[in-house]
């Protein structure tokens, strides 16, 4: 399913073509995987038969596509470019050589297999192989309308299933049971994929990236869960609340108050002409402040949109400014090895003036008794 329009996807393919012709790239060649989704509605699989589309500097569109996923291609928004399929016994490699055209320089997309960039280069002998992230980025990151309301279905989607978590969070449960109920209630609530599922609890929540254990989860326990799933359209969602099981010692409490300034301060402060980094150091700075610095451990967020992690990446040394229509999250935490964990993350779109959090389900610690 996509929301994109001939006219989107014609759109999308001669902003690419000017980017390439301002950098002297005289294809740009996107193979299965997001980038492909996002510029032609296209959501193939990757396999080892080649699916490639050509996008020349000069705006001429082609799809290199096998044979028998012809139809599957016909079936998207990018149907009226113009296909070769390719049959069994022909070699896709010189098709698309022969659609690219005497050349010097092609860029190809990030996720492009090894092996099709190199069957690619033996096909073309003397021609640079350069990123195509740098130019489809400059696209992606900034959402359209259309784009942002998807990202907002996608957040209400993830906020209905932190909503059921206090229901599956209980004493003598495994991080693995919870974390099963969990993944079911993301797909009953709208997404077609789960993408991951954190449930940490007590010590565990000190690793920002554990997934699921054996774990019996006790009273004591701080339970970071982190979730989000790909919506029927692609877009993604990407939420963290923690709970508590029982309750909370004074340490605990005090530290997540300050956790939830931060986050909040870090939310606060996104508007256009604001920098990535000085977001980043809106939430470090209040967690310093109070001696939360060393544990403090990953950047503020990452942009969100056909994939959870994209541009633009919430970090210091990222001076780039925002605008409207960029989606990222702002997740701070702190993580004490041993003892416990915390994070509050939300989605966020900048607005002209501001910004628009689309997640909204409370930040207060939500105290299991
Ligand atoms: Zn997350
Ligand atoms: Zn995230």
């Amino acid at each position: 399913m996509s929301s994109l329009s001939p006219d989107d996807v014609d759109a999308r393919i001669a902003a690419v073509a000017l980017m390439a012709q301002e950098r002297a790239i005289d294809a740009v060649l996107v193979t299965p995987g997001p980038d492909l989704r996002y510029l032609i509605g296209y959501d193939a699989v990757p396999l080892e038969r080649l699916t490639c589309l050509v996008i020349r500097s000069d705006g001429q569109a082609h799809l290199v596509v096998p044979a028998l996923e012809s139809l599957a291609a016909a079936a998207s928004p990018g149907s009226h470019l113009p296909r070769s399929a390719w049959g069994e016994t022909d070699d896709p490699f010189l098709l698309t050589a022969d659609i690219v055209g005497s050349c010097s320089r092609i860029a190809v997309n990030n996720q492009m297999w090894a092996e099709k960039s190199l069957r690619l280069a033996a096909v073309m002998p003397g021609v640079e192989q350069v990123l195509a992230g740098p130019l489809i980025d400059e696209l992606r990151m900034r959402k359209s309308a259309v784009e942002v309301l998807a990202l907002t279905r996608a957040g209400a989607a993830i906020d209905r299933v932190h909503q059921r978590v206090p229901e599956f969070l209980r004493e003598g449960r495994t991080e693995r049971e919870v974390g099963a109920d969990i993944a079911d209630a993301i797909l009953a609530e709208g997404h077609v994929t789960v993408d991951f599922v954190i449930v940490a609890s007590g010590p565990n929540a000190a690793s920002p990236h554990h997934e699921v254990s054996d774990r019996v989860m006790m009273s004591g326990d701080a339970v970071v869960v982190d979730i989000g799933g790909s919506m029927p359209d692609g877009y993604r969602s990407d939420c963290t609340r923690t709970y508590h099981l029982g309750e909370p010692t004074e340490e605990f409490r005090q530290r997540y108050a300050v956790l939830q300034a931060a986050q909040a301060k870090a939310v606060e402060i996104v508007s256009p002409g604001i920098t990535c980094e000085q977001v980043d150091a809106a939430a470090r700075d209040i967690l310093a402040a109070e001696g939360m610095g060393d544990l403090f451990i990953h950047r503020t967020g990452h942009g969100i949109g056909m994939e959870t992690h994209e541009e633009p990446y919430i970090v210091a040394g990222n001076s780039r400014t925002l605008e409207p229509g960029m989606a990222f999250s702002v997740e701070p935490g702190f993580y004490a090895e041993g003892l416990h964990g915390a994070r509050i993350e939300d989605i966020v779109v900048v607005t002209e003036s501001g910004a628009r959090a689309l997640n909204t389900t409370t930040h207060d610690l939500v105290v299991i008794r």
